[in-house]
């Protein structure tokens, strides 16, 4: 599972790890939330384009 954060390069084993890294390293960033996979991006640009994916 790789971090959908801009510019950030982590990735994780467990969604659950990627899931804890993003709320302590991206909070506040969260404005558009993917309904399906539970992952917030910091622009709509962003979330958009993962949906279209
Ligand atoms: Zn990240
Ligand atoms: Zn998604």
């Amino acid at each position: 599972f790789h971090c959908p954060h801009p510019g950030c390069e982590q990735s994780f084993t467990r969604r659950y790890n990627l899931k804890t890294h993003f709320l302590a390293s991206h909070i506040g960033e969260r404005n558009f939330v993917c309904p399906i996979c539970d992952v917030g991006f910091a622009r709509k640009y962003d979330l958009i384009r993962h949906g279209s994916l």
